[in-house]
């Protein structure tokens, strides 16, 4: 881009436009997996929905390749594009806490971190992901899974509204009366079908829970699996446990001995009395003593943000997924195996519940596409070494390619790297035709394609 076509774009915003030859390029084109190097030919930093709309327009009318920033934890970077423009939303950061109707509205930039802060000094909290620096933007249009899920189901089963800037440059707010087919797209769709400058959810009565966390031996995860497999859909919706592959990390609360070892285990969340978390999950001794069981009751918004020290931006990370709906024997070998080799020490797998409440939508209520899934898998290779890139990717892939014949076939839309358009099909099934003629009413040109992307309906 010329310095007169910059230049005509800064003149139209309140926010800056950040370009190659600009102080803090470099910063602003980081991400957080650093696997990604794009090189946008502006980054523009919106202030408000004023500067989205001007920036929509000027992408639009110039023919320049648009992605859209909000946490920017998009694995394959779907955030940036080279030699486009990024709309970058880290700057509207944001959120209004209505206590009494208990929602709250929430700017599109912000982070998980922003709202479990905000509404916790309410008891109050919106169901999201589990780590406090995802943005709300990639991980709500995706559908959004986490501690909460089993009981009050999706972020995108409390979404109530949404501002959205469309690719005309129009701005709509959406709801289940007003453009309901945009907010059924919205829901699950990923970005496709508009910015959306802000969110407002329902929240639910959440503030001290229990948390806990067990560990097994890595050569344990057959029978660690086969017990976890019957007792966590039957057990109460109150509980929430994710299943992990993982290598203990060297801190609290693990015995040192335990730290560097290869494991299997489960991440609990329980948000009934915190009082008797340690009852509800006597079971754990059913597959024989874990190595480490640790319980205590903790502020929510501390659960959230457990693993954001252990995995700071910054690192090398590769990942894909699949939903699940049985974890069969077959399945169970495949786990054993790629659990005892992680390639290092962040490499993780983990299986997220995605059953209880999130069961009670009906299938064609929202985009998201799997709703008789009981798990939604991710496999993720993480290091912070560039140069372990190509091994935390081949165990990625490997353990993907192996357990892919024992999934239902398709990924959560946000545990996926660039894999191809018969890979965003098998993401929303059956509701891909209905998203493309949403999609070819809302972004005919396909504006917004720096996604996983749906194509307008011809
Ligand atoms: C460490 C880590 C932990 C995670 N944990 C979970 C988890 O517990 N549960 C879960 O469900 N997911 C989880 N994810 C996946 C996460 O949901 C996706 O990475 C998601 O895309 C992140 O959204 P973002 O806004 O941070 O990303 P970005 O990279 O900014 O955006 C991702 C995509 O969403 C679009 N987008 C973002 N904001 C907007 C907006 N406001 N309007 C329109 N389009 C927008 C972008 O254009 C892009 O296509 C995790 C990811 C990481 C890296």
């Amino acid at each position: 881009m010329d310095t007169a076509t910059l230049e005509s774009l800064r003149s139209a915003l309140r926010g800056p436009v950040i370009g190659p030859e600009q102080p803090g390029y470099d910063e602003a084109r980081k991400i957080y997996n650093a696997m990604i190097d794009k090189r946008p030919a502006a980054i523009v930093p919106c202030a408000d929905a004023a500067d989205v709309i001007a920036a929509v327009n000027f992408g639009r009318d110039n023919g320049l390749e648009v992605a859209v920033r909000g946490g920017g934890h998009s694995g394959p970077g779907l955030c940036l594009v080279d030699d486009g423009m990024t709309i970058d939303l880290s700057r509207m950061r944001g959120v209004r806490v209505d206590p009494e109707a208990r929602t709250a509205q929430v700017a599109g930039g912000s982070l998980l971190g922003d709202v479990d802060h905000a509404t916790h000094a309410f008891g109050l909290a919106a169901p999201a992901g589990i780590v406090s620096t995802t943005g709300v933007g990639g991980l709500t249009l995706g559908g959004g899974h986490g501690h909460l899920t089993r009981k009050y189901g999706l972020t995108v089963d409390n979404l109530l509204s949404a501002d959205v800037v469309l690719a005309d440059g129009s701005f709509v707010t959406t709801d289940e009366n007003r453009h309901p087919d945009l907010f059924w797209a919205l829901r699950g769709g990923g970005g496709n079908f508009g910015v959306v400058t802000s969110f407002t959810y329902r929240l639910h009565p959440v503030d001290t829970v229990g948390l806990g966390l067990t560990v097994w031996p890595a050569e344990r995860t057959p029978e660690v699996l086969r017990w976890y497999r019957e007792f966590l859909p039957q057990a109460p919706e109150d509980l929430n446990g994710f299943f992990a592959v993982l290598v203990i990390p060297p801190g609290p609360p693990f015995p040192e001995e335990l730290h560097h070892r290869k494991m299997c285990g489960v991440v609990w969340c329980h948000t009934g009395d915190p009082d008797r978390t340690g009852e509800v999950l006597a079971p754990v001794n059913d597959p024989g003593p874990p190595a480490f069981h640790f319980t205590t009751p903790m502020p929510y918004p501390a659960v959230q943000s457990m693993f954001d020290e252990l995995i700071p931006p910054g690192l090398q990370w590769y990942w894909r997924g699949d939903f699940f709906d049985r974890i069969t024997d077959d399945a169970i070998d495949v786990h054993a195996k790629y659990a005892a080799n992680i390639p290092t020490e962040l490499s993780t797998m983990h299986l997220y519940p995605v059953d209880g409440a999130a069961h009670r939508v009906g299938p064609d209520d929202t985009a998201w596409g799997f709703r008789d899934a009981v798990w939604s898998g991710v496999y993720g290779g993480i290091d912070p070494d560039p140069g372990n890139a190509g091994v935390i990717r081949d165990w990625c892939v490997g353990y993907w390619e192996e357990l892919h014949p024992h999934s239902m076939g398709g990924a959560y839309v946000n545990f996926m790297m660039e894999e191809g358009q018969d890979r965003v099909h098998a993401t929303y099934r059956n509701h891909y035709d209905r998203l493309s003629q949403i999609k070819r009413t809302y972004d005919p040109d396909n504006l917004f394609h720096a996604n996983q992307n749906i194509k307008p309906a011809p």
